[in-house]
């Protein structure tokens, strides 16, 4: 079985990419590179100790899509290429309407003229906007806060309607939560551009004293300790539910909807406390303004990915922060 990867070189695209290939499919990734770097393949050739098939594609771009699948015999696609920077969406969001609802668009067509029929795709929690109530189940309603989300939001629409249209499409949309950690090996991870916007990444870059001190956004809302909580969840566990949700597409036809996170909600304080902890160094920190547009506390109920995917996540936060942190160390050398 032949598994296009859109967005396969990026952070969670690179794990995927790695399970599949442990599961036995064959991967091909599609990746422009707008938000990855070329040698991230060559250490997944590393990990995996075979090569992998790759195009530089812009999904954007139909004629290229359309070329590909020509080429090769595609049998299910994991959509996971879009832009994904929340402050970002909010000063260019043509760009992200653009570039995160054409590449699904241009790719449903070629599926359509190629007779492809399952399709996994990579939205957010994002989509739950501010919760009524947590833990969030797959029916509660959704709605968004910023355009990043709102094209989750639109790419969901367009993928029931989609489901509604061709009752041999298999659709699984996966709504991930707060992944963070790395690969075990160290020689992949999340790589931000310039100042990270996450908190790990943020977190790891003040261990290393690459940035001077973490601004903590917020100590005043009505969680345990005041600080934003959300459920992280370690990428390798997140890669791991793409595997499991190919496999339901193969069985299963029409569309579904699975949260994949943990279940727990750590606080800003809990994550710099943990990783304080498994890796022995210190993370200064300071108490600042609320980030514009957070949410106090945002956590899954995953109960559905287990009773029909047979998922569950498996690492604990011990291992995210030392996987994080061991990458981190890497990373340096890279760069
Ligand atoms: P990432 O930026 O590391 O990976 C996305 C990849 O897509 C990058 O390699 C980028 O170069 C590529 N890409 C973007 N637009 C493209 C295009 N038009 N054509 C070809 N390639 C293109 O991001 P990630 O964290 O791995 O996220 C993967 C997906 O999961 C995204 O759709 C993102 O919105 C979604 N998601 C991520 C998170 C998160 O916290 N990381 C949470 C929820 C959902
Ligand atoms: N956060 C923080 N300082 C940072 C980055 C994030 O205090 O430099 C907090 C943020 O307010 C939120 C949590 O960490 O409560 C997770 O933020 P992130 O941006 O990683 O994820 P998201 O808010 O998108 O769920």
């Amino acid at each position: 079985m032949k598994i296009l990867l859109t967005g396969g070189a990026g952070y969670i695209g690179s794990h995927t990419a790695i399970e599949l290939i442990n599961a036995g499919y064959d991967v091909i990734i599609g990746d422009n590179f707008s938000n990855s770097k070329r040698d991230v393949i060559g250490r997944l050739e590393e990990i995996i100790k075979k090569e992998i098939q790759v195009y530089e594609i812009d999904f954007t771009n139909y004629e290229e899509v359309d070329k590909l699948f020509s080429k090769e015999e595609i049998d299910a696609v994991i959509h996971l290429a879009g832009l994904k920077a929340v402050g970002e969406s909010c000063s260019i969001p043509l760009e992200y309407y653009r570039n995160n609802i054409e590449s699904t668009i241009n790719v449903l067509n070629a599926m359509k003229k190629y007779k492809v029929n399952n399709f996994v795709f990579s939205s957010s929690a994002t989509v739950y906007g501010v919760p009524k109530a947590v833990p969030l189940k797959e029916d509660m309603p959704t709605s968004c806060t910023n355009p990043y989300g709102w094209t989750k939001y639109m790419n969901e629409q367009i993928l029931m309607d989609v489901s509604n249209a061709n009752p041999n499409l298999s659709i699984v949309i996966l709504r991930y939560f707060n992944p963070i950690g790395a690969h075990e090996s160290g020689l992949i991870g999340e790589d931000p551009n310039g100042i990270p916007n996450n908190l790990m990444p943020y977190i790891t870059q003040v261990a290393t004293g690459k940035l001077p001190v973490l601004s903590i956004f917020g100590n005043d809302y009505p969680t345990k300790d005041g600080t934003g909580v959300r459920d992280y969840i370690h990428v390798v566990d997140l890669a791991k539910g793409h595997v499991r949700a190919i496999e339901y597409s193969f069985k299963n036809r029409g569309i579904d909807i699975f949260n994949l996170g943990t279940g727990k909600g750590y606080s800003v304080l809990d994550i710099v406390n943990a990783f304080e902890e498994a890796n022995n160094v210190k993370v200064p920190y300071v108490i600042a303004d609320r980030r514009a547009g957070d949410i106090a506390e945002c956590y899954a109920d995953s109960s559905k990915a287990e009773k029909v995917l047979g998922w569950h996540a498996e690492n604990d936060l011990r291992k995210m922060c030392k996987d994080a942190w061991n990458w981190q160390q890497h990373c340096i050398k890279l760069n």
